[in-house]
């Protein structure tokens, strides 16, 4: 997803470019070819922890063998995704990965706890700044903890969430290679949150909401649907049924979800430099 060559319509100052790392080739070429007008939008880093959530040496394993390509569609994704509303992000992300932990993060408590909400966040946000501080990396714009779990009989893994407030996210996920694209689905849904998106589902039924949840909401007919919407989490299927998406290949964004995100001044993040 690395872009190696400057796209063919460079010629107003709305051209926004993503350079990975801001290839300084590719920098005086954009800025030659506007007239110096170019705007460059430096992709968004992205710290993963993997926590081996279990103890198990499986997960502890699995954990130790992934790299930065198992987010490679996370980076596709945002790119599909985006060019319908009119914005060019390749890549949205560059993802950097830290060596694998396993010291839980503070639990999030329920969701209508709100004292309780407002301490944990407090000591979340304390625990997400001593790993950035003890590891070894760049400090990032956000960090994702992937609690892995090894797959058994209990498939229920419990709440995710992701904070736009202290940019970061809590993941939990299967210790699996074949479920490496589902977990990207549930890492991109709270991505999306840290980004400014809110959820589109009935917070009791976990059902998404008609129009904003769903991905093809003007489908005739409506049901079933191809797609889930990003943040409304499921496929329709008919009335009382839906299916969670496999991989972000049955994932879309819906309208209200782009505009809450790519309309948002932190998608294109902290670093916008204009030149001249
Ligand atoms: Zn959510």
């Amino acid at each position: 997803m690395r872009l190696r060559q400057l796209p063919e319509r460079l010629d107003d100052q709305a051209a926004l470019l993503h350079l990975p790392g801001g290839h300084p080739a590719l920098v005086l070429e954009a800025l030659r070819r506007t007239g110096g007008t170019a705007v460059f939008v430096v992709a968004t880093l992205f710290s993963v922890y993997p926590v081996v959530a279990d103890g198990a040496p499986a997960t502890e394993r699995f954990a130790r063998s992934l790299d930065v390509g198992v987010f490679d569609d996370i980076n596709e994704f945002f790119a599909r995704a985006a060019q319908p509303y009119g914005f060019t992000v390749s890549p949205a992300f560059r993802f950097q990965l830290a060596e694998p932990l396993f010291e839980l993060p503070p639990e999030p408590p329920g969701r209508h706890a709100f004292t309780a909400i407002a301490w944990w966040s407090l000591k979340m946000r304390w625990w997400a700044w001593l790993r950035d501080w003890n590891d070894d990396l760049i400090t990032p714009d956000i960090q994702m903890f992937v609690l892995y779990h090894g797959v058994s009989g209990n498939n229920e893994l419990g709440i995710s969430v992701g904070m736009r407030k202290g940019r970061y996210g809590i993941v939990k996920a299967f210790a699996s290679r074949e479920l490496l694209p589902k977990n990207n689905v549930v890492l991109t849904h709270e991505l999306l949150h840290v980004l400014g998106a809110t959820d589109k589902y009935v917070l009791s039924t976990g059902e998404p909401v008609f129009p904003d949840g769903y991905a093809e909401p003007g489908r005739v007919p409506l049901l079933p649907q191809r797609y889930a919407e990003i943040m409304g989490g499921r496929i329709p299927l008919d009335y009382e049924r839906s299916a969670m998406p496999g991989s972000l290949r049955q994932c879309r964004m819906g309208r209200l979800t782009a505009a809450e995100v790519l309309g948002h001044r932190e998608f294109v993040l902290t670093r916008l430099y204009e030149s001249a």
